[in-house]
């Protein structure tokens, strides 16, 4: 059995496990992905050949995590713009755009207007042993001025106070949401980072949050001072995926809220996304074994 193969099949393993059944909805990813689970799951035990790469690279999994959902709005504008609406449109349109490339498999935590914990976003990415985690979000601040991209890594230690209150407010959905403690948040994060940087994980994040912030400026995304910081994030705290949580623009500012709804603005933001992925990739090829 080929490492590949057996990657996959253990994926679908651990999917079945994690996700139970009547979730393949919500995991959604292009039909392709479907088959071919379906076919892993008749053909457990006798593999049949893989199939998978129609090119010579194995194409890597990216999983778009759009923020919030059902119950949880997320920020809200001044419009009344929904920061869980905004993020999914978005996630979508970089999922066509990676797909166009035929370089990637693409998945979404969710591809509806559903709740789904932070915990079970990372189990969902870990399950399916996602190269790649970029988890979609769109901020709100009290002064109106504030505006523009950010890009976050997991750190301990949040000596930001501004992520350190980012990261409160983007954890707090399961806490008030679905009734789920703060304290019961998982994933002691110290343990994780331990894990993260024997892994290179930690660093992988970082050169991708830097990927992001240098393609965003290079196609005239408006970023925030200091764009890449680092917080506490429960949806980062994946020990094997390198991971980042863009914040796509501010709804409490009008401009950025008018924007973020303006479908040319979402195709650039989208655009930019993929070429931040296909950057992070292309430079990985060099430096780490497929
Ligand atoms: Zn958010």
């Amino acid at each position: 059995m080929s490492l590949f193969r057996r990657r996959e099949l253990l994926a679908v393993l651990a999917g079945l496990t994690a996700f139970g059944a009547g979730m393949g909805e919500a995991w959604a990813g292009p039909s392709k992905k479907s088959t071919k689970r379906q076919q892993n799951r008749k053909s457990i035990g006798k593999p049949t050949p893989p199939t998978l790469p129609t090119t010579r690279a194995k194409p890597k999994l990216v999983v778009l995590d759009p923020g919030h959902g059902g119950k949880d709005p997320g920020a809200l504008g001044a419009r009344g713009t929904q920061e869980k609406k905004i993020v999914l449109t978005i996630a979508r349109a970089v999922q066509r755009e990676l797909l166009a490339g035929g370089r990637y498999r693409v998945l979404l935590t969710r591809n509806s207007d559903t709740y789904i914990a932070l915990r079970e976003r990372v189990a969902r990415a870990q399950a399916a042993k996602a190269d790649l985690f970029l988890s979609l979000h769109a901020d709100s601040h009290d002064n109106s001025d504030v505006r523009g991209a950010s890009v976050y890594t997991l750190s301990e230690d949040a000596s930001d106070r501004e992520a350190a209150a980012l990261a409160a407010r983007e954890n707090r959905a399961d806490a008030v949401v679905s009734g789920m403690r703060l304290a019961d948040k998982p994933d002691n994060v110290a343990q994780t980072l331990v894990a993260m940087s024997q892994r290179g994980t930690v660093n992988e994040s970082r050169r991708l949050a830097e990927t992001i912030v240098a393609t965003f400026a290079r196609n005239g995304v408006r970023l925030l001072p200091r764009t890449h910081r680092q917080a506490g994030f429960a949806v980062l705290t994946s020990a094997e995926i390198p991971a980042a949580l863009v914040e796509l623009g501010y709804l409490s500012n009008p401009q950025d809220e008018k924007l973020l709804t303006v479908r040319q603005h979402q195709l650039s933001l989208a655009r930019a996304l993929r070429a931040s992925v296909d950057a992070y990739f292309g430079a990985s090829v060099a430096t780490r074994k497929a």
